[in-house]
């Protein structure tokens, strides 16, 4: 018997994976894929942090600010010291898979998870390995098997209340500001989120984020900027953006995307897996240690990674409900560009804008010009 299973080799389980197996616990790790990292589904977007955890040199291009584009056309230029990594998100996922080989974890490819139980002697799952149908029992069992993950299904966990869609191409355009990542607001560019365009080379990554209704319609509205028909590839995925009320349960715990756990102003769910696994570890480690499994222990878990990010989540996932029933509202989004665009605004902008942490800047913008309250408040 594992002591844990840890369900998909995404960035979040691959980094349990390797925290658990460092400290010398016996884990198994299982990928639905062929390969680790295939399909992408990310822009690959991360903030320098991310690289205090996972040594990878799977960074293509670097940003240090961004053009915010509003329905008038006309945008704020937002920049910063620190920069942004744009990586080669496929090659990231591998580095993070080989720290958990390397640290001793048994991964297996190939090996789709179709349903866990939990009992009071131990967790169980079964896969789908080489077309043959297998067993493994453990202790405890994860799941980090994203979006739509299995285990959260078998368990019986709450599924995510709000869920973005997304459709993103690779594009043969190359953009002349390397440095800026592009964002595109209102009802032209999406409804309930934002559109995109991430400078990475030769290529660019252009896509939407939307809720609740397609996003070819304004895909295709954003990507008329780009040369349209230069698309070299097709990704797209379901972005959870609030996590769940419970991410614990007897024997088992949800991390990453599995849990919701994602910033909801930006969709970027990397470094906020990553630090929901390092969590999970710590808890982990104890209950193993403790021989107690059940949920009441392993709700440490969810202490710990609420502690470190739980705050912030809440608050953009306040802000971000607030501006998805705004984003198709055209007028007001153009009277906050005119109330915005000044130079005092825009230095505190670049002196408080995080990508992990958005709820910073957005607080002062308000502090500093409180007549946006008013349109905010009115929505007009
Ligand atoms: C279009 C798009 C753009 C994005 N851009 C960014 C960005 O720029 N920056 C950022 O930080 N985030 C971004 N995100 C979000 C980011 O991709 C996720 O938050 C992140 O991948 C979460 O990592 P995870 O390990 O929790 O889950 P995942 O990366 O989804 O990994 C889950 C793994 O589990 C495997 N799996 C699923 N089911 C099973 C099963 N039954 N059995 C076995 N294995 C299974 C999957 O194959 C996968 O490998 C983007 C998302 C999308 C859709």
């Amino acid at each position: 018997m594992y002591d844990v299973i840890v369900v998909g080799s995404g960035p979040s389980g691959s980094y349990l994976s390797y925290e658990l197996s460092k400290k010398g616990y016996d884990v198994l790790n299982l990928e639905e894929h062929r390969e680790i990292g295939k399909p992408v589904e990310c822009t690959g977007l991360v903030s320098e942090r991310v690289f205090k955890y996972v040594k990878s040199k799977a960074g293509i291009n670097s940003v240090h600010g961004a053009n915010v584009y509003f329905p008038n056309g006309k945008s704020i230029h937002i920049s910063k010291s620190e920069k942004t990594i744009v990586m080669y998100r496929d090659d990231f996922d591998k580095d993070v898979s080989a720290m958990a080989i390397n640290a001793g974890a048994d991964v297996k490819i190939n090996s789709r998870v179709m349903d866990v139980s939990v009992n009071d002697e131990y967790a169980e799952v079964k896969y789908k390995q080489d077309g043959r149908i297998k067993y493994e029992k453990s202790k405890i069992v994860v799941g980090a098997d994203g979006a739509n993950s299995r285990v959260r299904k078998s368990l019986n966990y709450e599924m995510p209340k709000k869920i973005i869609s997304t459709y993103q191409v690779d594009s043969a355009y190359s953009i002349e500001d390397q440095d800026d990542v592009n964002v595109f607001i209102g009802s032209e560019n999406s409804k309930g989120f934002f559109g995109w365009a991430v400078p990475s080379g030769d290529i660019t990554r252009i896509g939407v984020g939307v809720d609740h209704v397609t996003a070819i319609k304004y895909f295709k509205n954003i990507n008329k900027k780009f040369g349209e028909s230069k698309i070299l590839g097709i990704n797209a995925g379901p972005i959870p953006i609030n996590y769940l009320k419970k991410t614990y349960g007897n024997r088992s715990l949800l991390i990453g995307d599995a849990a919701g756990i994602v910033k909801p102003l930006s969709g970027g769910g990397i470094y906020t897996g990553i630090i929901s696994a390092k969590n999970a570890a710590i808890a982990i480690d104890h209950a193993l240690k403790n021989e107690d499994y059940s949920e009441k222990y392993l709700s440490e878990y969810q202490k710990l990674w609420k502690r470190e990010i739980g705050f912030e989540l809440k608050k953009d996932a306040i802000i971000q409900r607030y501006f998805a029933s705004i984003s198709i509202n055209d007028k007001l989004l153009n009277k906050i560009y005119e109330n915005i665009n000044d130079g005092n605004i825009i230095k505190k902008i670049n002196e408080l804008g995080d990508i992990d942490y958005p709820s910073r800047v957005v607080l002062s913008i308000i502090l500093k010009k409180p007549v946006l309250l008013k349109y905010l408040i009115m929505k007009r």
